[in-house]
């Protein structure tokens, strides 16, 4: 499920609901995203993980999450603080980002 902070987000941000209607095609064809590398700690909770998302048009790009944050090598992901690929990994493995941590100012 998508939490209702992030919906609210893609409705409100043109760019940003362009980029989750194109994570979409990652999810369709699962061997685009792939997993590289995961922690988990002694109670299973998940510390971290790598994702290599794959994009015929643009090539390979890294999503990496640590304790709540992702980060992707993208340079969309610079302006924005998402993208698709993050998307597309969120979608995969539902699990999301903590807004506390995209927007720790608010
Ligand atoms: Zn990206």
């Amino acid at each position: 499920m998508i939490p209702k902070w992030i919906a609210e987000w893609i409705e409100k941000d043109r760019l940003v609901r362009n980029k989750y209607k194109i994570s979409h095609k990652y999810v369709r064809s699962s061997k685009k995203i792939q997993k590289t590398h995961e922690e988990i700690d002694d109670k299973g909770n998940i510390i971290s993980f790598t994702y290599m998302v794959l994009s015929s048009k643009y090539g390979k790009y890294w999503v990496k999450y640590n304790e709540g944050l992702y980060s992707c090598n993208c340079p969309f992901f610079k302006q924005r603080g998402i993208c698709s690929h993050i998307f597309g990994v969120c979608q995969k493995n539902n699990i999301w980002p903590k807004k506390e941590k995209l927007f720790p100012t608010e």
